[in-house]
Order: structure tokens, then sequence, then C-alpha cells
């Protein structure tokens, strides 16, 4: 089996980032940690922020007075693009793109914009991506604790010769280096990442959830019993996998539950439902999906707001919301 390149601390050092200028665009869930990160490892960092946002307050309280997108990009050597992915390409032609001198750097979290064209750099710069595998909270939460959250590094365009070095002193700022760097590249990073929230993640389980959900409570039995049956116990179970994979969750089950699991598994994901995932890996690889998506946004996400309302108001939502409230220890989030 051939192994991925990673890098760690000592392949990656902060050389090429010392005595040079980060430009954070948009201190969101990625954007905050950051800035954050790289302050501390003592990289100089500004941040941008739209005024009269709460994102624009948080950032001052955190010492960041956030300045326009123009300005962090005229200042700074790397420019690190955190701002939700459907909005870059309407920020990027009027706010960043004139402001691009040669021999900067264009970085990004997720490959989206520039693996499917939304987002044309200029020859003159490099365009790099270090994607933390895992939430903004979670890389500023583990850096405080001295550790890192793995990454991924990719190289779209090399104009200096040294776009890896920068790519990778990025990552040993925010803590990343500590975990390792695995190398990739943005078209592989794309494809992948969106196929994994829409066919396991979030589109998968969601989907799975539902139906098991509907499947008990249509044959009758109580829908507060079914939550904790297809909704609930979803934690236990992936926290199991989380530490030791498939092999430790069945480890720690019954075997009656195991039996099940290995004979019926595979009855619920069908070469049906495999070639629907091929399906949906083809609309994305193709940029259907990117397609829809962007047209569903100038659209004014009206299809996007029915679904999600839909779902929002649905039995197993509703359910969840009060059975929620019985467990003292569940850190409650409602929306
Ligand atoms: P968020 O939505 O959390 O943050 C984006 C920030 O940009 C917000 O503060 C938003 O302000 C601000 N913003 C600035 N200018 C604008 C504008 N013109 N219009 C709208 N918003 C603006 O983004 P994420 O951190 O989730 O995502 C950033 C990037 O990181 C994306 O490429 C994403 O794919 C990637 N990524 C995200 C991960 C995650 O777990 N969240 C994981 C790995 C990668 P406001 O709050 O006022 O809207
Ligand atoms: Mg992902």
């Amino acid at each position: 089996m051939s192994q991925a390149t990673i890098y760690y601390e000592s392949d990656a050092p902060l050389g090429p980032l010392r005595d040079k200028t980060v430009a954070v665009i948009g201190y969101g869930s990625q954007g905050h940690a950051h800035s954050l990160n790289l302050r501390d490892s003592g990289i100089h960092v500004v941040v941008a922020e739209m005024p009269d946002t709460d994102n624009y307050q948080l950032a001052q309280q955190h010492g960041f007075p956030p300045v326009t997108a123009e300005e962090a990009v005229d200042l700074a050597d790397l420019i690190i693009v955190t701002l939700p992915d459907e909005i870059q390409a309407k920020v990027y032609p009027r706010q960043i793109a004139p402001h691009l001198s040669p021999g900067k750097t264009l970085g990004f979290c997720h490959g989206f914009n520039i693996h499917f064209s939304y987002i044309v750099p200029p020859e003159h710069v490099n365009v790099v991506m270090i994607a933390p595998k895992g939430p903004g909270h979670l890389v500023r939460s583990e850096y405080e604790k001295g550790g890192g959250v793995p990454c991924l590094v990719a190289v779209q365009q090399d104009a200096t010769g040294d776009a890896l070095a920068v790519a990778l002193a990025w990552a040993h700022g925010i803590g990343g280096a500590r975990a390792g760097v695995i190398k990739t590249s943005f078209k592989e990073e794309t494809e992948t990442d969106l196929f994994g929230e829409q066919v396991v993640l979030c589109g998968g389980l969601t989907a799975l959830i539902k139906a098991g959900f509907e499947t008990l409570v249509d044959a009758g039995y109580q829908p507060e019993i079914a939550y904790f049956e297809c909704l609930h116990e979803v934690k236990l179970i992936v926290d199991l996998m989380y530490q030791g994979g498939l092999s430790y969750m069945r480890y720690s089950i019954s075997n009656t539950a195991e039996y099940g699991d290995l004979t019926r598994g595979p009855r619920v994901i069908t070469d049906a439902t495999r070639a629907e995932m091929k399906k949906i890996l083809d609309e994305i690889c193709s940029g259907q999906f990117a397609k829809e998506w962007m047209q569903e946004v100038e659209a004014g996400k009206k299809n996007f707001t029915a679904l999600y309302k839909m779902d929002h108001e649905s039995q197993v939502e509703q359910v969840g919301r009060r059975l929620r409230r019985m467990m003292a220890w569940i850190d409650e989030k409602e929306v």
C-alpha cells in the first residue's frame, strides 16, 4: 500500500513567515483560529472583517483591530481566505485581486473556488491550501494545549519557488505540523471533501437516521424510543469508531449487536446505494454539483432554506428537542 507524504514540524520551519505579514480575511470558525494561533507563534497577523458584524467585534476583543480586505491584502505576504466558500468569488475580484502584487501567496482552507475556477488568481502569485481536518474551535483549543489538528497541504501554483515552504510554515504556525500535514492536491481535497460530507458524514448519515426513525414510528413504535435507537445512540457508536475503528466498536458492543451489524448492514447499503454514491461522485468531479450550489446561492437559497425548514420541523427533530432537555449532561444546542 502506498503511503502519503506527511510533514512534521522539523520539515516545516516557520522561517518563510518570520518578519512577514499574514492577512486573515474573515474572522469566522477557521479565521479566528488561524489568526490567534499564528499570532501566538510569533507571526504578525492582520484581520479583515466587515464592520457591524459580531465577528468584527470578536476580532477587536481579541486584539485584532479589523481592516478592510483591500488593506489587509496590501499589507500581507500571505493572504488566508477564510470567507464562506460561496462568498469568496464575490469578494475576490474587487477586494483581493487588484491588490495581489507579484510574489504574494494566496491561501485557502478548502479547494472549492480554485479547483472549480470560480477564482482564477494571476500567475505571479503562489496559490496554496492548508485544510485543517477539524473545525476552527478545535484548531484553537488543541493549539492552546500544546497540540494541533492534522492538516492537508496542497500547492496549486508555485510562482516564487517556495510556495510549499510558505504553506508548511502556515501549518506550523497554527499547530498543524505538530500532528502531521498530509500532502494532497486541490483536486483531491475538494472532491473527497465534498464526497465525504454528501455521502457519509452529513447527507448519508442524516438520511440513514431519518429513514430508521420513520420506519420504527410507521410500524407503531413510540417516537421517543425510536429517537434513542436511531439518533441519540449514534454518538456512542461513533465515539468508539473514532477511538479504534470498526474493530474496537465491534469489540465493545454485544455479540448479538455485532452479528446483526455484520449480516444486516450490507443489506442497507446495497449495490444500488453504491451506484448512487458513484453518481454523486461523478456530479462532484464534473463540476455539476458546484454549479448547482452556486446557482442556488445566486437565486437566494430558496430551495436550500425550504429543505432545511422541512427537516427542522420533522418529527425526529421535535421529539429530540424534548428528550434532550431530560439529559442534563448534554451541552444542548438548539437552533
Ligand atoms: P465562517 O462562516 O465560520 O466564517 C466566515 C467569516 O467571514 C464570517 O466571520 C463572516 O462574517 C465573514 N465575512 C467576511 N466578509 C463577508 C462577506 N462579504 N459576506 C459574508 N461573510 C463575510 O467560515 P468557515 O471558517 O466555516 O469557512 C472558511 C473556510 O474554511 C471555507 O473555505 C471552508 O470550506 C474552510 N473550512 C472550514 C472548516 C470548518 O469546520 N468550519 C473546516 C475546514 C475548512 P459573518 O459571520 O458576519 O457572516
Ligand atoms: Mg471535510
